[in-house]
């Protein structure tokens, strides 16, 4: 016969208090399998060593945030703030990211944010061809672990990566497309919007693109 909740509790209550006795004063409980397969993930790209970016940088950037999320943000790559913090979309860059993702009625910490790549190439140039087929196994491990509804793909390079294809930006972005079971909205990298701060226009297109992920997403 199954226990019902209130039983539970109180099983759990009286093992609690079996423990104190014993003067036991914390007891360690398993993490979850999808939490070790992720921090294995990360300590896996922490000491990662399979690209040439490796010998230049500060720290790899695998990503943070929440692990149960629905929305998933892939940017470029870590640019110089993310290679000396080694979190993701920390600049100047990553403060509008930030108030894009508070509009959108979500706390970053609910959300999940990751590069293409965790490691920052130099100077911030676009990354390589064959430095993407090195790195891209982490993020589709980390797109199997965390299973998100919507991916939205900052800027040209992660938008080719999820959909290959000949278009620009102007013409790719405000479109869902299909990547497995995740829908893929591209827009502008919060990076192009910084850089073109007096071009309005752009922040108005990215906030249309994120009110089609509110309203795929019943976000209100
Ligand atoms: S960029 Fe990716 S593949 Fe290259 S060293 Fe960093 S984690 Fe490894």
């Amino acid at each position: 016969m199954e226990k019902s909740a209130e039983r539970i509790i109180e099983d759990l209550e009286e093992g609690l208090k079996y423990y104190s006795l014993l003067g036991v004063e914390f007891i360690e409980l398993p993490s979850s399998s999808q939490e070790t397969d992720y921090l294995s993930l990360k300590e896996q790209i922490l000491n990662c060593q399979k690209c040439p970016l490796a010998q230049a940088r500060k720290n790899a950037v695998p990503g943070e945030g929440d692990l149960e999320t629905e929305l998933m943000f892939v940017g470029e790559a870590p640019g110089r703030d993310e290679d000396i913090q080694g979190k993701p979309f920390v600049g100047r860059a990553g403060q509008l990211l930030t108030k894009i993702i508070n509009a959108m009625h979500f706390q970053r910490e609910e959300v999940y944010i990751t590069n293409l790549i965790k490691c920052r190439p130099p100077d911030n140039r676009t990354p390589h061809a064959d430095e993407i087929e090195k790195c891209k196994g982490y993020l589709l491990e980390q797109l199997e672990m965390i299973k998100p509804k919507v991916v939205v793909t900052l800027g040209k390079v992660a938008s080719d990566f999820f959909v290959p294809n000949r278009l620009g930006m102007s013409a790719l972005r405000g479109n869902f497309y299909e990547y497995g079971r995740i829908q893929v909205m591209p827009t502008f990298h919060p990076s192009y919007l910084v850089r073109n701060e007096p071009n309005k226009m752009l922040k108005k297109m990215v906030w249309e693109d994120m009110k089609k992920v509110m309203a795929f997403l019943g976000k209100k």
